[in-house]
């Protein structure tokens, strides 16, 4: 959830960044058909060399495919032993599908056409408008309705997003990026040294293992690469330090609460100094009998509740404050089982998304030496630059993907 692509966050319509985007993404219902992305096209490559990607998420996977449909040698090392990075579900919560990390598709649905390279504006996958109507506004203590006509009015002039109806993120990269690419990934390989002094670059892993390749493309997120996790040899140019510093990366967590009766609305969104605070339906537009009330909480709201003893403590905390607002009918209707997803204190991700929406800086971006190269969401290029009617917005699926094939093609000049 985006504090300015959400609609919980668009009911404050108070930032000046919001206003920005409401004023500049407005868009026609139906947008015209994507170019093909960058570098998508099927080029004959000189490049004999042999690639490194560390990191399997999303821009790591896409990487991958890229690589593989251009001929190119290629590896990736996973510090965890799955692939996907910050995109995960759950299947056995409820009776439908949880994304655990990103699962809205902050754009119109015909994005997921671009990303895969297929024409046409209807994705394969059956998706859901996500403009819910009923939403609840707390700010200090007291909790009030967004009235009818100002989600109207908000969704008249905001960008479009979607969710998967009966499936998730991690499917559609499973199927469209990872199938293609998995017989490559090495599991519990954590890089803890990139030595890029001589013309190979030498990767080091915590188990001792060493790979010397031609170029390498390293995803992980802005978290990993503040905690120094891995040491480079040279040490990062201050420039890139600089800009690695500078981004708004927040620390942040995911909630889902399971209860007998939805006496909650669509959506909460709760007044917060930084980062975002929201409640929602989960089971907004899916099939579902069950009642999940989800919470994201990322920036001074989720750097609270870090400071209770555990999960279950955070939990009867969140409890009461809905009992607050409902007269005691969280309580009465909470069923006990709930999954905490903490992407803040998670050793490989150390954090939630790039949450200043401009375009990467060069800084960021630029590779070392032309043989270590940078993908992930924080290094989209895009901003918020209309592509037929689209936003790249930095933070999202499609900045990682995107950032990726950018890379490569980078790579390959
Ligand atoms: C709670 C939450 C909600 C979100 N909601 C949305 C949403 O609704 N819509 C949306 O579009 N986006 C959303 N996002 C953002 C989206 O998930 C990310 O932008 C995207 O998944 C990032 O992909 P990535 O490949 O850049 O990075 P990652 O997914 O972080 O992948 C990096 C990979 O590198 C691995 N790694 C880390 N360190 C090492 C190491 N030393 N050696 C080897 N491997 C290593 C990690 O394990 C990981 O697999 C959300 C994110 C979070 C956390």
């Amino acid at each position: 959830m985006k504090k300015h692509i959400k609609i919980t966050s668009l009911v404050s319509l108070v930032s000046i960044i919001l206003a920005m985007l409401v004023m500049s993404c407005k868009k026609d219902e139906t947008p015209p058909p994507m170019p093909l992305p960058a570098g998508s096209e099927n080029t004959e490559t000189e490049f004999q060399g042999n690639v490194i990607i560390v990191g399997a998420g999303a821009a790591g996977l896409a990487a991958a495919k890229k690589l593989e449909e251009e001929g190119v040698s290629y590896q990736i090392l996973e510090a965890t032993d799955k692939l996907g990075g910050r995109i995960q579900k759950d299947e056995t919560f409820a009776d439908f599908p949880i994304d655990l990390g990103a699962e809205w598709i902050h754009e119109d649905k015909s994005i997921l056409n671009y990303l895969i390279n297929q024409p046409g504006n209807e994705p394969y996958v059956e998706t859901i408008l996500y403009q819910p109507m009923n939403v609840k506004e707390v700010v200090g203590n007291n909790i009030s309705q967004i009235s009818n006509q100002d989600m109207v009015d908000y969704y008249a002039d905001y960008i479009t997003e979607y969710k998967f109806k009966s499936t998730t993120w991690y499917d559609f990269i499973n199927e469209n990026f990872a199938q293609q690419v998995e017989q490559n990934i090495i599991y519990n390989s954590k890089v803890t040294i990139i030595d890029y002094t001589g013309n190979q670059v030498v990767l080091t892993t915590e188990n001792g293992i060493e790979y010397q390749v031609d170029k390498v493309i390293l995803t992980v997120s802005l978290g990993v690469l503040r905690s120094n996790a891995i040491t480079f040899i040279p040490s990062l140019p201050a420039k890139k330090i600089a800009a690695i510093e500078d981004v708004e990366y927040l620390s942040g967590f995911k909630l889902f609460m399971k209860f007998s009766n939805q006496f909650y609305p669509d959506v909460i969104t709760c007044e917060t100094s930084s980062g975002e605070k929201t409640f929602y339906d989960v089971a907004y537009g899916k099939e579902s009998q069950d009642h999940v009330l989800g919470l994201l909480s990322t920036g001074i709201s989720a750097e609270e509740y870090y400071l209770l003893a555990n999960s279950d403590s955070i939990v009867n905390a969140v409890i009461q404050e809905l009992d607050g607002y409902f007269n005691g009918l969280a309580s009465q209707n909470y069923l006990g089982s709930y999954i905490y997803e903490d992407w803040g204190q998670q050793t490989y991700t150390q954090g939630t998304w790039t949450s200043d929406f401009q375009a990467a800086s060069q800084d960021l971006i630029a590779p070392l030496d032309d043989k270590v190269y940078f993908a992930g969401e924080s290094y989209s290029t895009h901003g918020i630059i209309p592509i037929q009617g689209f936003y790249i917005i930095r933070g999202s699926v499609q900045s990682a993907i995107l950032s990726a094939y950018e890379a490569v093609d980078s790579l390959l000049e």
